[in-house]
């Protein structure tokens, strides 16, 4: 089920949305009021570490995507790239798309004469900043991690649309276009004191094998799923202590380099494979305000009656997924389209575990693929998360951006990942 990752927090359950009793949960119901206990959850006192030197994060607390009473359902934000060196030298240019952001629509042209119109949470024209897109997109899920519960950011899109530029863009010489990996973990430390802990591991999923971006030699790690609280974990990879903005910043371009040098030892793209961040916050329960000051809530003790620190785990996953065009259209056949089918198993996968879930089908086949199992505990449910689908302007394209637009409006239908316990 999707578990908001809370560790024997009574506070932290109570503030769980309404669970259906057979492991599921249904936030449909929950109008406006999850949004309110939300906001409730965040804490309030001052921030006394140098880390929290920065803006408290609640000051400037975001907006939702939108103020749709169904604030917990999958946020999709949709990004149109800049025209770039190929559209601009191309003689038979034309757009495929009109953007009209303040309806939050887009319209693709079918033809000359007609076009469909499509809504989104949120559309984003070419001229957006980087610092734009995280605040909408990204920052309302990276509170909600603070919170507690588990988080999931997406980026969904045709290769050479911006995902990486999106999710992974470092900004060594401008920060303004740092992209949603940076600017999360920015907030994430100036949200946390230094008896908290940030931790992040760093994969690649190519082939259905997880690879180690942070240690290249392991590959093949194995997903294990915790039975009794469905807490999804990838123990085997390298989970490193965050100290600073300075050594995330170091990490991810290790991660980076480590990208590059396994794509090319298997002669392969990094198109075709997901890079997958994970931050876990481990934060103490004593300097929480929700300690339960006054309302005499026991402090848990072990069997010696020595007070245990109680641990609030949440995680956040910020996936830039391979590229969605179909391999199968490169002329494949047999073997190798079969093998085309294998190397996008796992986007194949979430498009099918969304599809059952817009359609609102009673079995969600979240175990066919290493990236829908791992999704399993931050995507929908008591976690938030939200899809960034990124097009391109061309109208070469219109094919790949049809279906990145069809993907995009279904997964706007998706409240929870799983509703049935398999
Ligand atoms: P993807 O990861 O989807 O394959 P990239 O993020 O690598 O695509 O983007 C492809 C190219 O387009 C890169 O050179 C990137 O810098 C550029 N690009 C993408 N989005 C933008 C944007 N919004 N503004 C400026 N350049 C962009
Ligand atoms: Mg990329």
């Amino acid at each position: 089920m999707a578990s908001s990752g809370n560790v024997g927090r009574a506070s932290y359950k109570s503030e769980r949305p309404h669970s259906s009793g057979n492991g599921s949960v249904s936030l449909r119901n929950n109008g406006g009021g999850a949004q309110g206990q939300q906001h409730s959850a965040r804490p309030k006192a001052p921030m006394s570490s140098s880390r929290r030197s920065v803006t408290p994060i609640s000051r400037t607390r975001s907006l939702p995507l939108e103020d749709d009473p169904e604030s917990e359902r999958v946020r999709v934000a949709v990004r149109l790239r800049p025209k770039n060196a190929e559209d601009l030298a191309d003689s038979d240019y034309s757009d495929c798309v009109e953007l009209q952001p303040e309806l939050k629509r887009l319209k693709l042209r079918k033809n000359n004469w007609s076009s469909e119109s499509y809504r989104f949470d949120e559309v984003f024209t070419e001229s957006a900043s980087q610092r734009r897109i995280y605040e909408v997109v990204a920052k309302p899920v990276v509170e909600r991690v603070l919170d507690g519960c588990n988080g999931t950011v997406m980026a969904y899109g045709q290769t050479g649309t911006g995902k990486t530029y999106t999710l992974g863009r470092l900004g060594k010489e401008d920060e303004s276009e740092r992209g949603i990996m940076v600017r999360a973990m920015e907030d994430i430390l100036a949200g946390t004191s230094t008896s908290d802990t940030v931790e992040v591991s760093y994969l690649q999923l190519y082939m259905e094998s997880i690879q180690d971006l942070l240690a290249p030699e392991k590959i093949n790690i194995p997903i294990v799923e915790d039975a009794k609280t469905g807490e999804v974990s990838v123990p085997g990879a390298e989970i490193v202590k965050i100290r600073n903005l300075g050594h995330f910043l170091q990490l991810l371009q290790v991660g980076e380099a480590n990208r590059h040098a396994a794509n090319t030892k298997m002669n392969t793209e990094s198109s075709r494979s997901h890079a997958i961040l994970m931050v876990h916050i481990h934060r103490s329960a004593q300097e929480k305000e929700d300690i339960d000051v006054g309302q005499q809530k026991e402090i848990p003790t072990d069997r010696h009656g020595h007070h245990v620190a109680t641990i609030r785990k949440s995680k956040l996953l910020l996936v830039d997924l391979a590229g969605s065009e179909r391999l199968d259209k490169s002329g494949s056949e047999g073997h190798l389209l079969e093998e085309a089918k294998f190397i996008n198993l796992s986007l194949t996968s979430l498009g099918k575990c969304i599809n059952a879930l817009a359609e609102n089908s009673a079995h969600i086949p979240t175990r066919d693929s290493k990236l829908t199992r791992l999704l399993r505990d931050s995507f929908g449910g008591s976690a938030r998360t939200s899809l960034i689908i990124t097009i391109g302007p061309s109208s070469r394209h219109h094919a790949e951006t049809a279906s990145t637009i069809v993907f995009g409006q279904r997964a706007m239908k998706v409240v929870n990942m799983v509703k049935v316990k398999e």
